[in-house]
């Protein structure tokens, strides 16, 4: 992750609506990928790897982050990761990819709405920083 990416994390923190909210509204752009009742997905205005796109719920029903998961997240945390799948399929990412999650300051998690990093398209390294 790039530098000013942790400076925005160092700072971000939850708010009632976030740019995410905007893109689902169609208030601001974004390169949409997929789209359904529940989940959007869109590239990352700042890809890190070839391809990087980001799966979304479209009600966020207090999901700021993975730490605030409980019980009732239970169908929509399932179909967020099947719709990576699914668009990674899309996206002919064959030989592999990536799915992450930042969480908190610690993270690096610089948007408070819950949302999967789909990364790939080349070689990735391991362990992240
Ligand atoms: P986080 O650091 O895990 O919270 O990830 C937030 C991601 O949202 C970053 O990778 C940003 O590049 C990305 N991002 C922020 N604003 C936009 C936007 O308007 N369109 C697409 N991606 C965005």
């Amino acid at each position: 992750m790039e530098s000013d990416e942790i400076d925005k994390a160092q700072s971000a923190q939850e708010e009632p609506d976030t740019i995410f909210d905007k893109i689902i509204r169609k208030e601001i752009p974004a390169n949409i990928i997929y789209e359904d009742d529940q989940a959007l997905a869109f590239r990352d205005v700042n890809p890190v790897a070839p391809t990087h796109f980001l799966v979304i719920p479209k009600e966020r029903k207090g999901l700021t982050g993975l730490r605030r998961a409980v019980k009732s997240h239970t169908n929509i945390l399932g179909h967020l990761l099947l719709i990576a799948s699914q668009v990674a399929i899309q996206e002919k990412l064959d030989e592999g990819y990536r799915v992450i999650i930042n969480d908190g300051k610690h993270g690096g998690q610089s948007v408070y709405h819950l949302h999967l990093h789909v990364i790939g398209g080349k070689q990735l390294s391991w362990p992240p920083g």
